[in-house]
């Protein structure tokens, strides 16, 4: 039950707007970072998993408030842990994909990246048994440099992508790019609807709030105020998260004292934060909103310009 000041306040913040979530599922051992500290996909079999029970903490969160969400599932978990996927999908939720193997796009070429667009999705809709119809890349991977994969994506008949970044980072973003959603064209002409995490707008820069570890770093109102702001603009928010990040209990990998602060600040409280979300605001997946995202998208944007 919601607390009627609780309550309140969602509904004075976010009036009709129904927020957008989602979920990268994949293991710990499998992010960016580990594989930067020399962690190996020949050697992904020797980690004990611990994916299943955090994605149950997750789906328990999302039953608890009437939520549901898409999840961006790795193929080598639609391989090696169906279990998993069956239950996300026996839930309720929108499977949708986020590669096989965790490259970074930058280390694909467009035909290993329609190879791994087409295996990950006839994977995931036998799982399923629902059509497969976004995507997000490893790592918010699809950066000017990359834009070829907007193209590769249309051609493959995906209908949405979820991973351009409008921020500077060392590793990822197109700190030019829209905040809001709208249709992404690649340097051949292929468009998508490409559905950008969650920013604010501040000092002349866009600031990342909308999930992962600045998610865990910020305090949660400060994202619970960007998706009030979002909301009275008459947009949707759209926050991210791993089910690794509700699981403080994995192991430690060996890595360098920064990547590992940002892998692992505020892992106790992310279960937390995020079921403080769902008190105050609707959520639901990205897919099944799609005829209304497109209404509401902000125009084209070109990606792969020099
Ligand atoms: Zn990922």
């Amino acid at each position: 039950m919601t607390p009627p000041q609780e309550h309140a306040e969602a509904l004075a913040g976010s009036g009709d707007v129904v927020h957008l979530l989602s979920f990268d599922v994949e293991e710990y051992f499998q992010v960016e970072a580990a594989a930067r500290s020399g962690v190996r996909r020949e050697d992904w079999q020797g980690f004990a998993t611990r994916l299943g029970p955090s994605v149950d903490r997750v789906l328990q969160a999302l039953a608890d408030h009437q939520a549901s969400a898409t999840f961006f599932v790795l193929g080598w978990v639609a391989q090696h842990e169906a279990d998993v996927v069956r239950r996300i999908a026996a839930a309720g939720h929108e499977i949708a994909s986020h590669g096989m193997e965790h490259r970074m796009l930058q280390h694909l070429t467009p035909d290993q990246f329609r190879r791994e667009l087409l295996d990950s999705r006839r994977m995931l809709e036998d799982l399923s048994g629902q059509p497969v119809i976004g995507y997000r890349a490893p790592t918010f991977s699809i950066t000017h440099d990359t834009a070829w994969a907007l193209d590769v994506l249309a051609e493959t008949g995906y209908r949405y992508d979820s991973s351009v970044f409008p921020i500077h980072h060392d590793r990822y973003g197109v700190p030019d790019a829209p905040r809001g959603i709208h249709r992404a064209v690649g340097p051949t002409g292929g468009g998508v609807l490409e559905v950008p995490p969650l920013t604010l707008r501040f000092a002349g820069t866009n600031w990342p709030v909308g999930g992962g570890g600045y998610l865990r770093l910020l305090p949660v109102r400060v994202v619970g105020r960007a998706l009030k702001k979002a909301a009275r603009q008459g947009r949707p928010g759209m926050i991210y998260l791993h089910p690794w990040e509700l699981d403080p209990g994995q192991p430690v990998l060996p890595m360098p004292r920064l990547t590992r602060f940002r892998h692992r600040v505020g892992l106790r409280r992310t279960e937390a934060k995020l079921r403080w979300l769902l008190r105050r605001f609707r959520f639901t997946g990205i897919g099944r909103r799609l005829d209304s995202l497109l209404e509401q998208a902000d125009g084209a944007y070109h990606y792969g310009r020099p």
